[in-house]
């Protein structure tokens, strides 16, 4: 077989496998959709979307690969990775550790000792991080986002206006961990702004081929695989990877490294990315969700995958380590 029809032959395999997975876990129906957020309760519960993209830029979808939702708490992985590549780590580190916390993302809790955020994936550490996105206005600040964005995606970000506002009318959990680290000189004086940046960067729309891109992008080590752009700084895609393992999955992440095995985000819009380093990257899309507020086809996608295709990162049999 020629090189393309080995590749054209492997892609269909994986198509299959997931329009397999997709067919088996229809039927579950357990968990719901966030409705802390009132906006987010009035999704479609039944939605189910899994796709895949190669660190080459071949894809897969199955399923409503297509249906746009909001990316949420994952926006706080990319948010890390353009908070690390504008100030470094020592001053990231400051203000935000990389410690898993075993509490609920939103806990109203802080690394007391260092006077620091937990970690960039709570709520904490997530307002901490966009605390830390530079520009003298709200706009400035929202286009540095939105260029990230942009980046990642290959097109404009389009912002859900009414989670948006949902979030922004009902965030006040999210207002007393911010004001808390002002009161602590962890963030500075415009917290109204910065959490109106942090609504809007959780607001933004995207679909499972989208979220599957993203994750190939920082699987890559930070090129687009099919702009071939540079998104994100290599040795930052390092630390990206790494929290995503310890910490990406909620206070789920412990079992989560164990059995799954794949540095993974998820948000409550009912998204889930994996990114395996060098191969490529899935993502989930279902919005029931679980306690801990991950989804619940999600969290059994991801782990049929990884126990029947060795993608844990630490399996020693491994066929998908990438080579670069
Ligand atoms: N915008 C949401 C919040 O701050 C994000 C949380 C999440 O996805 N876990 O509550």
């Amino acid at each position: 077989m020629t090189d393309t029809s080995t590749r054209q032959a492997r892609i269909a395999w994986f198509e299959r496998i997931c329009g397999d997975l997709h067919e088996r876990f229809v039927p579950l129906t357990d968990g719901e959709p966030a409705s802390y957020i009132p906006e987010l309760a009035t999704v479609d519960p039944d939605r189910f979307a899994i796709a895949a993209v190669t660190t080459d830029g071949e894809r897969v979808g199955v399923g409503d690969h297509d249906h746009a939702f909001t990316i949420q708490s994952i926006s706080k992985l990319l948010l890390y990775g353009l908070a690390l590549e504008t100030h470094g780590r020592d001053h990231v580190l400051e203000r935000v550790g990389v410690a898993p916390t075993g509490d609920s993302f939103n806990a109203i809790a802080l690394d007391d000792d260092r006077n620091r955020a937990p970690n960039p994936m709570v709520n904490a550490g997530a307002i901490a991080i966009t605390d830390l996105v530079v520009g003298a206005t709200l706009d400035d600040r929202v286009e540095a986002v939105r260029s990230m964005y942009e980046r990642y995606l290959g097109h404009r970000p389009e912002v859900d206006r009414e989670v948006w506002t949902s979030e922004r009318a009902t965030g006040n959990r999210n207002r007393a961990i911010a004001y808390l680290m002002l009161s602590r000189g962890i963030i500075d004086d415009r917290v109204e702004q910065t959490l109106d940046l942090y609504f809007a960067q959780c607001s933004v729309l995207i679909t499972a081929d989208d979220l599957a891109t993203i994750g190939a992008t920082i699987a890559n080590h930070g090129v687009h695989p099919v702009t071939g752009e540079r998104v994100v700084r290599r040795d930052v895609t390092r630390d990206m990877l790494t929290v995503a393992l310890t910490c990406g999955m909620y206070d789920y992440a412990g079992e989560w490294a164990y059995t799954v095995g794949i540095p993974a985000k998820s948000g409550v819009g009912g998204g889930i990315v994996g990114m395996i380093p060098g191969a490529g990257a899935i993502a989930v899309y279902s919005p029931r969700l679980d306690a801990f507020g991950n989804s619940v086809r999600g969290l059994r996608v991801f782990e049929e995958l990884s126990d029947e295709f060795e993608m844990h990162v630490f399996d020693p049999d491994s066929p998908w380590r990438g080579t670069d």
